[in-house]
């Protein structure tokens, strides 16, 4: 007997039927003996929908209304999911964020959780019911409604499993596991029966969204036994190891993740002086625009080309900033490209590995893909290009890297 922290995402809850089939799966999970702490999102679309109506309203409604809004989604599927349990006569009960306790700070949009109180959890665990949470929000010490940013019912469920001390978190999707790169876009993607909680990290960050960052950080901070599988169908899924990778035979690439969400801009002919990296990033770090990658060229006659790139909702801003930084400075002109993707490739392998850079540009020469930008780590290497060829460059590296499966060997 076992405490487990399950957790369903929007396509598994997305009807009356599928939450139907989760209390199905649930109840036998209750006659098998374990306890059962279930935390579910909103159904498919609805976070999306609940967006959308704001904004007809007005472009940027203040972040405690909208959280205020969209945990609405999640509040529906736990009263529906508990109802359903308690037709089948298995004893639920239904608790939003702030009921539970899940404190967080006041980071309306993007809140961290900073204390869960376990009590009324383990009361209900004791008495037999199946305990039904809402994901993705939490309440801040003034008793205000916050939400954990998109996806983040996974960081809602690994972070109960923490403060539980729950034997494993199983994150229950639309796909049966975590794969070499997203089956959505590679048919011949593989299942993997493991990975290790780094390369899990580097995937998140990298644009698989099959598991939000945050929970994924979690698990690594607390420990956390964490699984990815299926909602529909049996199987092991993926299992999140945190044993010493040394003392396995690694690939050199486990996986590719990509990542459209980024744009990229360009200030030229900047003075190339000590502080102008400073000077350009500073105005863009102050109005709170995350940057990722970052290349200063080599200057000639004193001068340099700076680029960089940013998430793109944040594009016209950053070029508004950079515009009127560029007559402060005499630069030579600002350029932007918001239709760009970053590809990466990543594996704790390649550690023990060289030449794994080459061989990646090599497969994106083959198919003629132009590189625009790079940055490596320890178990990364990733490239900037146009986006039109995303998933070209996708599919080149997954059989340059020989991550394909066998029947598509075969085929
Ligand atoms: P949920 O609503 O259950 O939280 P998500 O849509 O957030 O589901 O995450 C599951 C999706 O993640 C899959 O449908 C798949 O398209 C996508 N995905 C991206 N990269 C990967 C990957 N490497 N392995 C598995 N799924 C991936
Ligand atoms: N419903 C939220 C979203 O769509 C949270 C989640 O599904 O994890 O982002
Ligand atoms: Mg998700």
């Amino acid at each position: 007997m076992a405490l487990l922290v399950q957790k369903f995402g929007g396509t598994s809850v997305g009807s009356v039927e599928r939450i139907e089939a989760v209390a199905d799966r649930l109840c036998r999970s209750r006659n098998d003996g374990h306890d059962v702490v279930v935390v579910v999102s909103a159904m498919s679309g609805e976070t999306n929908r609940l967006i959308a109506l704001a904004n007809d309203i007005m472009e940027e409604p203040t972040p405690r209304e909208m959280d205020v809004l969209v945990s609405t989604g999640e509040q529906v599927t736990i009263a529906l999911l508990s109802m359903a349990l308690q037709k089948r006569g298995c004893e639920a009960r239904s608790y939003t964020g702030s009921q539970v306790r899940i404190l967080t700070d006041s980071a309306h949009t993007k809140a961290r959780i900073q204390d869960i109180d376990e009590r009324n959890m383990r009361g209900d665990l004791d008495k037999g019911r199946v305990v039904v949470v809402a994901g993705f929000q939490g309440v801040d010490e003034h008793g205000n409604i916050t939400t954990l940013g998109r996806g983040g019912s996974d960081t809602t469920a690994v972070a109960l499993a923490a403060a539980l001390k729950a034997d494993e978190c199983q994150i229950y999707t639309d796909v049966d596991g975590v794969y070499t790169t997203d089956p959505r876009v590679v048919d011949a993607a593989r299942r993997l029966d493991r990975i290790t909680f780094e390369e899990m990290l580097e995937m998140a960050s990298l644009g698989s969204k099959v598991l939000q960052i945050r929970a994924v950080e979690f698990a690594g901070k607390y420990n956390v036994p964490l699984r990815v599988l299926s909602s529909f169908k049996e199987g092991e899924g993926t299992l999140i190891t945190f044993e010493d990778e040394s003392t396995m035979e690694q690939p050199v690439v486990s996986g590719i993740a990509f990542n459209r969400d980024e744009a990229k801009l360009t200030i030229s002919g900047v003075p190339d002086t000590p502080g102008i990296a400073l000077r350009i990033l500073k105005p863009v770090s102050d109005a709170n625009i995350e940057v990722d990658m970052i290349v200063q060229n080599v200057g000639a006659d004193n001068h340099t080309d700076f680029t960089f790139t940013v998430h793109r909702n944040d594009f016209r801003r950053t070029r508004e900033i950079l515009d009127k930084l560029a007559s402060e400075l005499g630069a030579r002109e600002v350029a932007g490209d918001d239709r760009i993707a970053k590809v990466s490739i990543v594996g704790v392998g390649m550690r023990s590995h060289a030449g794994v850079a080459t061989r990646m540009f090599e497969a994106l020469s083959n198919e003629g893909i132009n590189i625009r930008m790079i940055s490596t780590s320890e178990i990364k290497i990733s490239v900037v290009i146009d986006e039109k060829y995303l998933e070209l460059a996708v599919r080149a590296l997954h059989s340059a890297f020989e991550l394909h499966t066998a029947e598509s060997e075969a085929r």
